[in-house]
């Protein structure tokens, strides 16, 4: 795994499309070979044993997972980068990489569901005290950290109901109390948010969704900061994480033509945004780029872009039933877990059993992913959804 990348820091759209690529050192060819290996040979025992050479055990790295992980520490600046098998495993180890026994972990209470899992089954299990927050409170989280409070994680925009946080005021609070501050930003990928910029710590990207960008494979990163590459380097190694060669391929596919898909995401998802917020159906659409929306002032403060990921209310009156009608009356927009994809999904909204520190009750809620179909087509077809529930 490479830290410090030595590529000279362009602009966004430049690291996207260079970050990690040494064509030169690779016989020519534009993309790196996608290496199947577990063993290393050596030359001689002493090249063996002296811990010197670039490549020494497949687990350990190979030109192929080097070139994803020197893209993304180009793209996050970052100190360095660890692959993983998936999102949620990221969202693990960096967990792991920094607490222990006696530890207090605040977490945010609209964490991606199973993030909540790992917190109430396997760090409680180890004895780290886990403490959920309402994001609302933005840097004043501050009141509820104790003595041993080691970090605290955010996942800005809030999953399934899209609450907006103050990233720059939780990181000021954390840095007065030497407090780690670890952020999952699938949502709006290192093209809008670049957390370590802010002071984040452990940047947190469940690369199944926009990085590999086509559904067709799993995998997570977890970006660090100088303060905290050296534990999360060590433990990615000590726990044996390893992602194949093929899937780390598609991620660097994937990573290069992002930031034109994000864009695209971006422009359809507003425009449906739009239009559901003057549809007769809908009481109020959750997307922080609406205006409309009570976190756009700090979206447009701290973020340079949205995802194509949002959320719907229906008007008093619809049960969480119709939404399930909603959805099935849908064509274009498919039924189905995860996002980030070329193509459309929808979701009913399902909090039960994942909030505890605040309670916003049952929503007759969908949650939309806009893929990169005509956004006219995925117009006739949300009309569609309300036709269904309409009489
Ligand atoms: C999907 C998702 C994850 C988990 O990613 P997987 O690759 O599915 O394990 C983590 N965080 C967020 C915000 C996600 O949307």
């Amino acid at each position: 795994m490479p830290s410090k990348s030595t590529d000279v820091v362009r602009s966004l759209d430049t690291r996207l499309t260079h970050g990690g690529s040494h064509p030169l050192e690779n016989q020519g060819f534009v993309n790196p070979q996608v290496v199947h290996a577990s063993t290393v040979l050596f030359p001689d025992v002493a090249t063996m044993l002296s811990g010197k050479s670039k490549y020494t055990y497949g687990r350990r790295g190979t030109p192929t997972s080097d070139a994803l992980a020197e893209a993304v520490v180009n793209l996050e600046g970052a100190a360095g980068a660890v692959l993983c098998p998936s999102g949620l495993n990221a969202v693990s180890v960096a967990l792991l990489s920094c607490l222990k026994a006696g530890d207090h972990l605040l977490m945010i209470d609209t964490v991606y569901g199973p993030g909540r899992q790992v917190c109430d089954n396997v760090l409680a299990r180890f004895g780290v005290e886990v403490e959920y927050y309402d994001p609302a409170l933005g840097g004043a989280v501050e009141t509820l950290f104790r003595a041993n409070t080691k970090a605290v994680y955010t996942e800005v925009p809030g999953s399934l109901t899209f609450e907006m946080m103050d990233i720059p005021a939780v990181v000021e609070a954390a840095r007065r109390h030497d407090v780690l501050v670890l952020m999952d930003n699938t949502w709006a990928t290192p093209v809008f948010f670049r957390p370590l910029e802010h002071g984040v710590d452990l940047s947190i990207q469940a690369a199944t969704k926009y990085v590999v960008g086509h559904s067709d494979a799993m995998l997570g990163t977890v970006a660090a900061n100088e303060r905290t590459w050296k534990a999360l380097h060590a433990t990615h190694g000590y726990m044996g994480i390893h992602v194949g060669p093929d899937d780390v391929y598609l991620g660097l596919r994937g990573l290069r033509t992002m930031g034109v898909r994000l864009r695209h995401h971006m422009k359809s998802a507003l425009e449906l945004a739009r239009w559901l917020e003057s549809h007769p159906l809908v009481a109020r659409v959750r997307h922080p780029g609406l205006e409309s929306d009570p976190g756009h002032t700090l979206w447009k403060r701290d973020f340079d872009g949205a995802s194509g990921l949002f959320a719907f209310d229906l008007k008093e009156g619809f049960s969480v039933e119709q939404t399930h009608a909603f959805v099935e009356a849908l064509s274009l927009f498919g039924l189905g877990y995860s996002w980030g994809g070329f193509e459309s999904l929808a979701l009913p909204v399902r909090l039960k059993g994942q909030r505890t520190a605040t309670k916003p009750g049952e929503l007759a809620s969908v949650r939309l992913h806009v893929g990169l179909e005509d956004v006219n087509d995925l117009k006739a077809d949300l009309e569609r959804g309300f036709a269904a529930i309409a009489d």
